[in-house]
């Protein structure tokens, strides 16, 4: 039997361990941080971080994991270099599964940026009513720009001691369509949207909702990520994983 660790939080990570579950002598085992409140623990589910690279070392060592696969968000940077050391210091077979990242194509009005905090300088240069779709986590920092109005999506309600920027606050979870969010950014006449490049179909339609209102669209790049084997989808992660069933 060979023991697999997925680390999750995106759909891929859950698809991936849904189909990798049926194959034979594949034992699945997802790990999600714990950022959302509907995922509960279970046989084949852990939550919670490890205690840093050790605790992750520790973990693989007990579990006997066999093959890791990151298949965190492209923005978790961290868990990603953890995964990385872990599996180089066990010497087991790590492969990471991100998706593709979205392309400026013609009529784009992007600016693209190093970080969160580039976005927040720059942005009382041009911007007025924003539409800021980067999660929860960091809007915080968004508060400081008091002549910015904000329109938040996010999919669970930030905790109390997150201080929100001034604005509306949507709690929605994707996939969204091209023309509700047009309807959405004309709604609110948003002249700026905050994205990561995250990636993916789900909510790649405000990117294109933007390009055909003219709005421009501040895009944060993605962290350098690990070296090593890496797939865009989950059908070639499948592959690989199939590359060890014995
Ligand atoms: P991060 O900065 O890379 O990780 C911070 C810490 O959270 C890690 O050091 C680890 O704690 C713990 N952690 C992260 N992912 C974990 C996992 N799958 N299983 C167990 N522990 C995990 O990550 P993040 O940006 O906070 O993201 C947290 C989770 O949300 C990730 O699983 C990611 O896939 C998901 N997510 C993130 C974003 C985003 O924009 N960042 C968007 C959508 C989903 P220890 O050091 O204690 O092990």
């Amino acid at each position: 039997m060979v023991k697999i660790l997925i680390l999750g939080g995106t759909y891929e990570a859950s698809e991936l361990a849904k189909k990798a579950a049926s194959l034979t002598n594949i034992r699945v085992k997802v790990s999600l941080a714990g950022r959302t409140s509907q995922a509960v623990a279970s046989n084949n589910l852990r939550i919670g971080g490890f205690g840093g690279v050790t605790g992750l070392i520790e973990y693989l060592k007990s579990e006997k994991i066999d093959l890791l696969i990151d298949a965190t968000h492209p923005f978790a940077a961290k868990i990603s270099e953890n995964a990385a050391t872990a599996a180089d210091n066990l010497g087991l077979p790590r492969l990471m599964l991100i998706r593709a990242e979205w392309k400026s194509v013609i009529d784009d009005k992007w600016i693209e940026v190093e970080n969160i905090e580039t976005v927040v300088e720059i942005l009382p240069d041009f911007a007025k009513r924003v539409f800021l779709t980067i999660g929860r986590q960091e809007v915080t920092a968004f508060s400081q720009l008091e002549n910015i109005w904000f329109l938040m999506r996010t999919i669970e309600k930030p905790s109390s001691d997150i201080v929100l920027p001034k604005g509306l606050l949507l709690l929605e979870r994707g996939p969204f369509d091209k023309d509700s969010e047009k309807q959405l950014l004309q709604k609110h006449n948003i002249d700026t949207v905050v994205s990561k490049n995250s990636g993916g179909n789900a909510t790649y339609a405000k990117i294109i909702a933007a390009r055909e209102l003219g709005v421009k669209v501040v895009m944060v790049k993605r962290p350098i990520l690990p070296q090593g084997d890496r797939v865009e989808d989950v059908e070639s992660a499948l592959l690989w994983v199939k590359g060890f069933e014995s």
